[in-house]
């Protein structure tokens, strides 16, 4: 899809650019020395931009240092604040960082003054050259719009739409656009709706992709690949993120594969591929377990959701650590992949979906710990969605559809939610996860 080009420092996002991999800090702000040192790390893995969170106005000060001590050791990848309700705080940082990630629509609940702060940053970043990405996601897209349209993919273009026409009207368009959600269906059907809804308006920015709160392991890895293949492979995405609830640095090798994969660079390892009656029987010969997965999510993900395959089938071989080679069905692998990829492309849950944030400056806690912890307890539960979110402030309102919520607190306290409503509140954190199982195992009972 042609795009207009954005420009976030050095790096040029829009069509006959290549795709950029990017990703987030997950460390506090306020720790600078400790946030530089992941900066590095993201730099060497191969980021092309690097977002960090901006609570609030004191944050300011440290997003300025980080990136003068960045700039002073030569590493020149641009930095993205992450800001979520504060208008005056993006106004704050736009002039240190390279581009802001904002939702116009949560600065204000009135929409008119909502639009009035949004004229303000955008004045403040056509004087400095900062670019902004507007980014909407499921889950938090505000009353006035969720009355309008519902909470659904279009309203969620419908919303990108509203604050892409101030741009225009503004005359400025060093602008991208995201519309994430954790629902594969979701996202996709999202972004389909929004690139043709800039196509028929005539000015189509770039777009970030990415399925948000995926969660982590092989299941993270494989819901982003289905949600973020399927738009690539449509020309539909010009900047991607991963979102892992793991070292962030780990975002960037799955992150790299797609960018180069749906930039013609390197091809899937199927080595065949037999469709007939709506199941495919597809054989690999892969460089490794790695690998497969990532090729086997892409290959059929966007073909799944879209309902043209309802079964897949997969065999050959892969390479482990040593070289040796492993038979994909001999090792059990294959129903695994098969469950996952059914289970990410929604036609077939085999085990709780998990909701899972990356975490990020605002999380004060184990949020990692916690989600393995929250798996190992419920795995064997069926039918039911559990959000682990990094915090208390934006944790509630981004968990979407989850039926059940387990948001951190800090301070070693935990709330438990049951869709939009928290259930109990300042629970410690050693027993939080034995009471979520309690509710979740009393309601299931009290359902039969
Ligand atoms: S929900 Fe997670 S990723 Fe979102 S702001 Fe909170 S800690 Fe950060």
């Amino acid at each position: 899809m042609e795009t207009l080009t954005a420009k976030v420092g050095n790096v040029l996002i829009g069509s006959g650019n290549r795709i950029v991999p990017q990703t987030m800090c997950n460390t506090h702000t306020s720790d600078v020395d400790g946030t530089v040192a992941q900066c590095v790390r993201m730099h060497e893995a191969g980021a092309g931009l690097i977002r960090i969170t901006c609570p609030g106005m004191g944050d300011v000060k440290y997003m300025k240092e980080i990136r003068e001590k960045l700039r002073a050791m030569g590493i020149d990848t641009p930095l993205v604040a992450d800001i979520h309700f504060s208008s005056e705080t993006a106004i704050a940082v736009a002039p240190y960082v390279e581009k802001v990630r904002i939702n116009p629509g949560n600065f204000n609940r009135d929409h008119e003054e909502a639009c009035r702060q949004f004229s303000r940053l955008v004045k403040v970043c056509k004087e400095h050259g900062t670019a902004i990405r507007i980014g909407l996601n499921h889950g938090s897209l505000g009353d006035r719009i969720t009355n309008l349209y519902g909470n659904t993919p279009n309203a969620m273009a419908k919303a990108a739409m509203e604050w892409l026409e101030l741009c225009i009207a503004e005359d400025f368009m060093n602008v991208v656009v995201s519309l994430k959600s954790s629902n594969t269906i979701v996202m996709v059907e999202a972004y389909r709706l929004l690139a043709a809804a800039m196509q028929e308006r005539g000015v189509v920015f770039p777009v970030h992709v990415g399925v948000t709160e995926a969660g982590n392991g092989d299941s993270g890895r494989i819901k982003s690949c289905v949600g973020i293949s399927a738009l690539l492979s449509e020309g539909i995405g010009n900047t991607i993120r991963v979102s892992l609830t793991e070292d962030p640095v780990n975002e960037i090798p799955v992150a790299r594969y797609l960018a180069d994969r749906y930039d013609g660079l390197i091809g899937s390892s199927m080595a065949s591929v037999r469709i007939s009656e709506r199941k495919a029987e597809a054989t690999y010969d892969s460089p490794s377990r790695e690998r497969l997965i990532l090729d086997v999510a892409c290959d059929f993900g966007k073909r799944l959701l879209d309902k043209e395959l309802d079964e897949i089938s997969i065999d050959g071989i892969y390479r482990d650590e040593d070289g040796k080679e492993v038979s994909i069905a001999g090792s059990g692998l294959a129903e695994y992949l098969e469950d996952e990829l059914m289970q990410a492309t929604r036609r077939r849950f085999y085990k709780p979906e998990y909701i899972a944030c990356p975490g990020c400056g605002r999380t004060m806690y184990d949020l990692q710990g916690a989600f393995e912890a929250v798996k190992a307890r419920t795995g064997h539960l069926k039918d039911v969605v559990i959000a682990v979110m990094g915090c208390i402030v934006n944790g509630p309102g981004e968990m979407a559809d989850a039926d059940w919520g387990y948001v951190g607190e800090g301070n070693h306290k935990v709330s438990i939610y049951h869709g939009k409503e928290p259930v109990l509140r300042h629970v410690p954190d050693t027993e939080a996860v034995d009471k979520l199982v309690e509710l979740i195992e009393a309601e299931s009972a009290s359902k039969k």
